[in-house]
């Protein structure tokens, strides 16, 4: 199953980025969280997109 984001008042959902032909995950980088590489912030990091004018997040 594919992991994906979730918007915590619609319920929309979006494919995860993938970034070294894997899912990104999500991580505090400097006290905010971030996408980031699955090999780590040195590989990438990117905003999380917004839905409803709130990030999106993973479902619980
Ligand atoms: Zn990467
Ligand atoms: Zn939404």
């Amino acid at each position: 199953m594919a992991a994906k984001l979730e918007c915590s008042k619609c319920g929309a959902k979006l494919d995860l980025p993938i970034h070294c032909k894997r899912p990104m995950k999500i991580e505090k980088v400097g006290g905010t969280d971030k996408l980031v590489c699955w090999m780590g912030a040195d590989c990438a990091v990117a905003e999380i997109p917004t839905h409803c004018g709130h990030p999106m997040r993973m479902p619980a």
